[in-house]
């Protein structure tokens, strides 16, 4: 079948190329999302490129006569063998079922682990092992429990039905407490850092099985918050694979974050490997002052 061959090396170019040796394969998933994807796609593949040790494609499931975006895309469903790990960045409609089984079964062999960004956490409330997957996300309060946090940083498990459930107020800067100063991800940032303004994601639900928060930020009531620290770094261990999961990156300007790049980076070295060896930029954010990349080409951040 030489004619199909190249007639699929046409529509999918590169596709099947080879990866550069030593780099990580990573997939960003989009297509739906009620966020800008075709924005903040290409602002997380220069994030991810900019380290130096990854190799990013993107698969885009678009809804029929959806508009694409612009990076040149591998088809959906893509065949997820390929990849070490998979950016989420899609909230839309269910996958298809074959796809999903797949998907549930790679990441629990540890074939296939995850990076979870923003509003991925609103996808698929019916899809139970996502739920699992991504530990906690935008769903209302009668769905799961919530974990909030004093200010001395003690968790408290609140029970289905009680509390708030998912929420922002508007976007503004806010500081990032670190919680577990040990883990790869976080380890040597400032143990307080400013956020560029974002969306500050509250009342997170879900099952919460084999959830490590590794940050946490004080939701401020006056700017429309619970008036508690919100989970906003964490891990969650499903079978053997490991999901890295930021409820931050509402939009390009809370993406330029030097601290957003960073932990994107880590966290995805760190799903892929178990380990991080990216160094954090010099122009890291401080307890104080927000940093933001100068532009989308991710120059500027060294970032390892
Ligand atoms: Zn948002």
């Amino acid at each position: 079948m030489p004619t199909l061959c190249v007639l699929l090396a046409l529509a999918f170019p590169g596709a099947d190329e080879r990866p550069e040796p030593g780099k990580l394969r990573v997939l960003i998933l989009d297509g739906q999302n009620n966020h800008d994807w075709r924005a903040t796609s290409p602002l997380m593949k220069s994030h991810l490129e900019a380290a130096g040790l990854f190799e990013v494609e993107v698969s885009s499931n678009l809804p029929a006569g959806g508009r694409p975006g612009t990076l040149k895309t591998a088809p959906f469903p893509p065949r997820l063998e390929k990849y070490a790990v998979a950016v989420l960045n899609y909230n839309g409609a269910a996958w298809p079922k074959p796809f999903n089984a797949d998907f549930e079964a790679r990441v629990r062999e540890g074939k296939l682990h995850l990076v979870v960004v923003h509003a991925a956490n609103n996808a698929f409330s019916d899809w139970k092992e996502y739920n699992e997957m991504i530990g906690m996300g935008w769903r209302g309060n009668t769905f799961g429990s919530r974990l909030a946090f004093s200010p001395d940083g003690k968790p408290s498990l609140v029970e289905k039905g009680k509390g708030p459930g998912a929420g922002h107020g508007a976007k503004h800067p806010f500081q990032i407490v670190i919680r577990d100063t040990e883990h790869p991800v976080t380890r040597g940032m400032p143990t307080e850092w400013m956020h560029t303004a974002d969306e500050l994601y509250h009342g997170m639900r879900g099952p919460i099985k084999d959830v490590k928060v590794l940050a946490t930020a004080f939701a401020d009531k006056k700017k429309g918050g619970t008036g508690e620290h919100e989970p906003m770094i964490w891990t969650v261990a499903y079978g053997k694979g490991r999901v890295f999961h930021t409820p931050m990156g509402h939009d390009v300007d809370g993406m330029k974050c030097v601290g957003f790049q960073a932990t994107l980076q880590r966290g995805t070295e760190w799903a892929a490997t178990g380990k991080v060896t990216i160094g954090l930029p010099k122009n890291f954010p401080t307890r104080d002052k927000t940093s933001s990349v100068g532009s989308a080409t991710g120059k500027g951040s060294p970032g390892g």
